[in-house]
Parts: structure tokens; sequence; C-alpha cells
């Protein structure tokens, strides 16, 4: 758990802050970040240890709870997301459900727009009702009235991604939140596609964020890794009688009422102190190191990801053998205008379309792909493609697969950072053999 209380910081913009939030050397010591790869800390005497273990005093006793090296970098991600406390996980995953999992118990139900990646809709759908946890999936453009009639009393967070994958639908993150507030709970957002460089959704009223960093904040596709930003806006003692694990005594810690004793950090604090102590999914301190070496280009990539997705887009829309495409940043894009309120700067590299042919010609063209390759992976330096309705999404059925946003024809191809014309002449030269007679 890392509170972002580097005042340092605060006044610096997004390229400062990724490549010097969250660590300051001292003195003679490590100017990189330095890997504590070390289960545990030493302490002199074992009062000292005990009120680490009560919360009485700050301090690392055990990895599974905390590592420096896994807090320097949360408090990267949490400056960037101007946030107030933030934790990693060992995937976007552990992410997206701790998040949700930190609020909701068995008997509570989420509101999620329907537009989401589909591990976390598995994760709702499938894994967290085996828990007792219901989910009502929403069409994300519903109308705010139509979206009220989802809420229920018992409905403890409201969830969408910011840019979703892989339907590129664009949240209309303030009505979101407003649906949220009215009710008395929190939205929480997935940025992984847009990142912190491109929106970042706490100032349209998100109340928490999360991450897979295997995308775009890794971009080597070199770790696995998640995580949780909170904003400390959401007043959990104004809503205490939905939220009793955050404003009722902790028996686990000897009585400790998150939101009274942390404050603005009582939502990390608890989401570390419980979900990490009982079911892990820490970050290797390796992975953590890792991802930090990717934040401090993230800028510099975002750019250049936004840039070359739009060329690929607009080759693509002018493309005879193009039956549809989707992209948010291109003009004339279905979710266009909502992009450039959220996303002035650019939406993310990802482009989705189908090809006239069908399912089949789709497949053909990506496998006559030289450049991209064909990976289960997106959000990467290196351009890659994949096929959600056979690969992330076949666990869903085809009334699901429309749900979410997912048509079988679908190609999500993640644009990467190499030259824009390599990119494009290796689209062409796939194109021209899926299509020939
Ligand atoms: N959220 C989004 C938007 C994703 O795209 C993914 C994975 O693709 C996840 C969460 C899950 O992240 P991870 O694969 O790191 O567990």
């Amino acid at each position: 758990m890392q509170q972002c209380t580097d005042r340092r910081m605060n006044n610096f913009k997004d390229a400062t802050n990724c490549l010097h939030a969250g660590y300051e050397p001292k003195k003679g010591e490590p100017r990189m970040l330095p890997i504590i790869q070390s289960t545990t800390f030493k302490y002199d005497d074992s009062d000292q240890m005990g009120r680490l273990f009560d919360l009485e005093e700050d301090g690392y006793f055990y990895s599974r709870l905390a590592n420096p090296t896994a807090d320097a970098v949360a408090a990267k991600i949490c400056a960037l997301e101007g946030g107030v406390a933030a934790m990693l996980t060992s995937s976007g995953q552990a992410a997206n459900f701790f998040a949700m999992f930190n609020i909701c118990n068995a008997g509570d139900h989420i509101v999620s727009a329907a537009t989401i990646y589909g591990g976390t809709s598995n994760l709702l759908t499938v894994t967290m009702k085996k828990m007792g946890i219901d989910v009502t999936l929403v069409d994300p453009d519903a109308s705010y009235e139509e979206l009220c009639k989802a809420m229920r009393p018992n409905t403890k967070l409201v969830f969408g991604e910011t840019i979703s994958n892989p339907s590129l639908v664009v949240l209309d993150i303030e009505k979101f939140a407003k649906l949220a507030h009215d009710h008395g709970v929190p939205l929480i957002v997935d940025n992984t596609f847009a990142t912190p460089i491109n929106c970042k959704p706490f100032q349209f009223g998100a109340d928490i964020v999360t991450h897979s960093t295997t995308k775009y904040m890794d971009g080597h596709a070199a770790q696995v890794g998640g995580a949780i930003v909170d904003s400390g806006n959401f007043d959990w003692m104004a809503h205490g009688d939905k939220f009793p694990g955050m404003t009722t005594p902790d028996e686990s810690y000897h009585g400790i009422v998150y939101a009274e004793k942390f404050g603005k950090a009582g939502y990390i604090t608890k989401a570390t102190a419980q979900l990490m102590r009982d079911l892990g999914s820490t970050p290797a301190p390796m992975n953590a190191f890792l991802l930090n070496m990717g934040l401090e280009s993230l800028p510099l990539r975002m750019a250049a990801h936004c840039s070359n997705a739009l060329k690929v887009a607009q080759y693509l829309k002018n493309n005879e053998h193009v039956a549809w495409i989707s992209y948010p940043g291109l003009e004339g894009d279905k979710y266009y205008e909502t992009a450039q309120k959220y996303m002035p700067k650019g939406t993310c590299g990802v482009v989705v379309f189908g090809l006239k042919g069908g399912r089949e010609t789709c497949i053909k063209f990506m496998d006559n792909l030289k450049l991209g390759s064909i990976v289960t992976h997106v959000a990467d330096a290196k351009t890659c493609v994949l096929h959600p309705a056979s690969h992330t999404h076949r666990q869903l059925n085809d009334e699901q697969l429309v749900e979410a946003g997912v048509s079988p024809d679908l190609i999500r191809f993640s644009v990467g950072i190499e030259d824009a014309g390599d990119i494009i002449a290796d689209i062409e030269q796939a194109l021209a053999i899926a299509t020939a007679e």
C-alpha cells in the first residue's frame, strides 16, 4: 500500500512523474529503483513488530502484504492518476477483483457496463456470482434514466472501462459517476487502455481506478501486473450502512475502523490488510521493477501509439475490403465526440475492424501478417493482433458476444510503435492474400 505523500511530485507534469515519482534516492543511494527481493524485514524487538501487525505503525514486515519496490511503483501510478493511495497487484484480474471485493459481500450487487474485457466479465458473471455477488450488465450508451433501473438497494458499486476491450466503447464517465453517486456508491473505472497519460478518470467523477499494468504501462510484454488507485473522494462514513467493512470495526485487526483510522487511505489500507493478507496476489519485486521501467517512457509511447493507430485507422477506413472499422480517435467514429471530451490528447493504439469476407477472411488475414503477431496480448510496443471471438471471448455465447460489443468478425489490431508505413505495408500484403480469389 502506498499513500501518495510525495509532495515534491505534486506540481510536476506526467512526463516528469513517469520518471521521478515514487522514488527519491538520498545521498549515496542507487539512482535506479532498487529491487528489494526479500520476503521479510528485520526489527529490533518484538514490540516493534507487534505494532506493525496492529497497523499502529507504518513499515514492512512481509512481502505478501507490501514490498518497498512495489510501493514505489504504486506511488508513481498514484501520482499519475492524481489519487491519494494506491497498491499494485499481481495481475489486472486481481486488481479488478480486489477493487470490487473490498466493498462487496455475499448478497450484494454490482452494476457494470456490458462492454468490458472478457476476463472481467467472467470474473463478475461466473466467479463472483459463485461467491453470492450478483451483477447486472448494462448498455453503456443507455440513458441515465435507463441505467437507474439497474440499480438496487444492495448495489455496492458501478463499474466500467474508459475504453472497452475490445469493442472500443468510450465510457461516458460523468454519466456513470452521476449514476453511482446518486445511489450512494462509488464508480470504479478500469483505465487500462487510455492510461493516465490520455485520461484521468478522477477528474470526471470516478472514485477508484484500476489497471492491467500488463498493457501500455509495462508496454514491453515483460510482466503481468495490476494496480488500484483511490481518489480519496468517496465518503464512506456518509454511506456507512452500505459499507460496513469500511465503517465498522474489523475484529481481525483489533477493532480498527478503516475509514476512521486511515481517512482517505482507508480503502487501500483495507484492501492491503485484508485481501492481500488472505488472498495474496502480490506482485514480485522484479515485476514491479520492470513495470517501473515501462512507466518511464509511457508518455512517449502513448503519443506514438495514438499517432500510428490513427494512420492505420485512416488507411483501413478507405480500404475496399474493410467492412467496418472502429477507432475512437477517428473523426466520424461513433465515440469520437465522447473521446474528444475525455481524451483530447488521444485515445489508445487499438483499432478494431471486420473484413467483407467475414470470419474466415479475417482469420486468413491475421495468419498472413508478417510484422503483426498473433498473441494473447494487447497494448504492447510491438504490433499484435487477436480474434476475440476465437480467443479472449471464446467463453461467451453469441448473445453475450453481441452484448459485449464483439462481432464474430472483429479483429483486434493493437498498433505498435514501429514505423507506421511498415505496419500499413504489412496490413496491405496480408489483405491482398486474404482477399485473393
Ligand atoms: N482489464 C482490461 C481492460 C484488460 O484488457 C485486461 C486484460 O487484457 C485485464 C483487465 C486483465 O488484466 P491481466 O491480464 O493483467 O490480468
